[in-house]
């Protein structure tokens, strides 16, 4: 699995500081030195690492921690976030023409996955974005490419252009999107041809056609397993090409991390998608944050909707799916939904299915206190109809009434409130995944 030994041993270093009610400079000191020694045996840039280090080590020194309550947590939280920055922050959506037909231009090596790579890419944005995708086959040189997107085409059910191999890529790539435009396709997907290094010839190639499709997106495909050669591959091709984004493929395989977390520093462009198998079905998009949490080990949260959903019944799960989304969720809800969680059986043994569980201290033999969980549904119980759909209106005097009603402190019932607000906020970012949950892949 990818990423196996970066994720050990930086959870091993979060680890000793998790706890700590108070950090000292040398304690951000130590766990930096092995923070950098992690990310250097993952093969991440050394430059990269150097910056890194020094950013997190700015600010886990800095007031917002030193500061805070839980000095801990905060360093982690800081590492989260500045690996989270690391990889480009916020996930990076995929461009839409202003006038169809958005037009992508595939680039890579050789090998590293670029036709494969444009089927699964028009096959994701047929199934998730609801778009009608056109391919054009431009590579003309190497000798099964033109047959290889035909029968990934066929397999998809979807168009594949080609003038066969003795018209120049450039003409292929004119004449392809004045049928797709006739045709009313909304995207235009061309593979263009690769080489096992780059070469003068191939890039004049793709600058020819770039300038003539005037593509909306520009995207590497690079092999994840290359490590430090895929971030070169990258750099370069962005010098030439000024590429909008990185697909990096084989992310499925042992591939220690290091292109994946370099790539967005030194060439600074995104990963848009990553590629996690062979099949058509295996590309997802690229989220940053998930990466991080899932090289930290912050838990499985689709893991556990998929648990969840496989413990209500099909009704049940579309109508919460459907509130998830349109985060109309209510306290009513919650209640119904703390009940289904303690149907799925004990939460010590939930809770040991997050990632990273087994190794934290504590968690391993972890006892919920199932009390806590009755104290938080009798809370909920002693809100009104009205209050449990709509609890922006709790007021303060409201929220006496509720924690005298329930027999809880006026603190709990706040904590409660600001939990369920954030649970809100997480399920509302969460619901575009949550589809996806059932799928083999990424597990955070
Ligand atoms: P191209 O020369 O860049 O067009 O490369 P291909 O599309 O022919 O892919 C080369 C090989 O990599 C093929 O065997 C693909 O099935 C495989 N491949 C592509 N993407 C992935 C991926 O994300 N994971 C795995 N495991 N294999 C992949």
């Amino acid at each position: 699995m990818a990423f196996e030994g970066l994720a050990d041993r930086l959870q091993t270093t979060i680890q000793k500081i998790r706890g700590k009610g108070k950090v000292t400079e040398a304690d951000v000191k130590e766990m930096m030195r092995e923070v950098r020694l992690a990310l250097l045996e993952a093969d991440v840039n050394f430059k990269v690492v150097k910056q890194f280090v020094k950013k997190v080590s700015e600010r886990a020194v800095g007031q917002e921690v030193m500061k805070s309550l839980t000095p801990g947590q905060q360093v982690i939280k800081v590492v989260k976030e500045e690996l989270t920055e690391l990889m480009g922050g916020e996930q990076s959506k995929i461009a839409v023409a202003k006038r169809p037909p958005t037009v992508i231009m595939m680039s890579g090596l050789q090998g590293a996955g670029k036709t494969t790579t444009t089927g699964k890419l028009a096959n994701l944005l047929r199934k998730s974005y609801n778009r009608k995708p056109f391919l054009i086959a431009a590579d003309i040189y190497r000798p099964a490419a033109i047959k290889q997107l035909e029968t990934i085409g066929k397999q998809l059910n979807m168009p594949v252009f080609s003038l066969g191999d003795k018209v120049s890529p450039a003409e292929i790539v004119r004449q392809g999107i004045e049928k797709a435009k006739e045709e009313h396709y909304d995207y235009v997907l061309i593979d263009t041809a690769g080489r096992l290094h780059i070469d003068e010839e191939l890039m004049q190639e793709l600058r020819d056609i770039k300038e003539l499709a005037d593509p909306d997106e520009i995207f590497l495909v690079v092999d994840a397993m290359t490590g430090q050669d895929a971030v070169n591959v990258a750099e370069n091709f962005n010098d030439q090409l000024d590429i909008t984004g990185v697909i990096l493929t084989k992310l499925d395989g042992d591939t220690r991390g290091g292109a994946a977390l370099s790539i967005r520093s030194v060439a600074q462009k995104p990963i848009k998608f990553v590629g996690m198998g062979e099949k058509m079905d295996a590309l997802e998009p690229f989220h940053p944050e998930r990466m991080a949490s899932r090289i930290l080990g912050m838990g499985d949260v689709l893991t556990l909707i998929e648990k969840a959903q496989a413990n209500v019944d099909e009704e049940k799960a579309k109508e919460m799916e459907h509130k998830f989304r349109t985060a109309s969720f209510t306290f009513d809800d919650f209640l119904d939904q703390l009940g289904q969680v303690r149907s799925m059986g004990p939460l010590d043994e939930l809770i040991k299915m997050m990632p990273g569980a087994n190794k934290m201290k504590g968690l391993d033999n972890i006892q919920v206190d199932e009390k806590q969980i009755g104290h938080v549904e009798a809370i909920i119980r002693s809100m009104t109809k009205e209050e449990k759909e709509r609890p922006d209106i709790i007021n303060a005097s409201r929220r006496r009434r509720i924690a005298k009603g329930s027999g809880r402190t006026i603190q709990e019932v706040n904590r409660l409130l600001k939990q369920f607000e954030e649970m809100k906020k997480m399920l509302k970012q969460m619901s575009g995944m949550q589809q996806k949950g059932k799928k083999k892949g990424f597990k955070f």
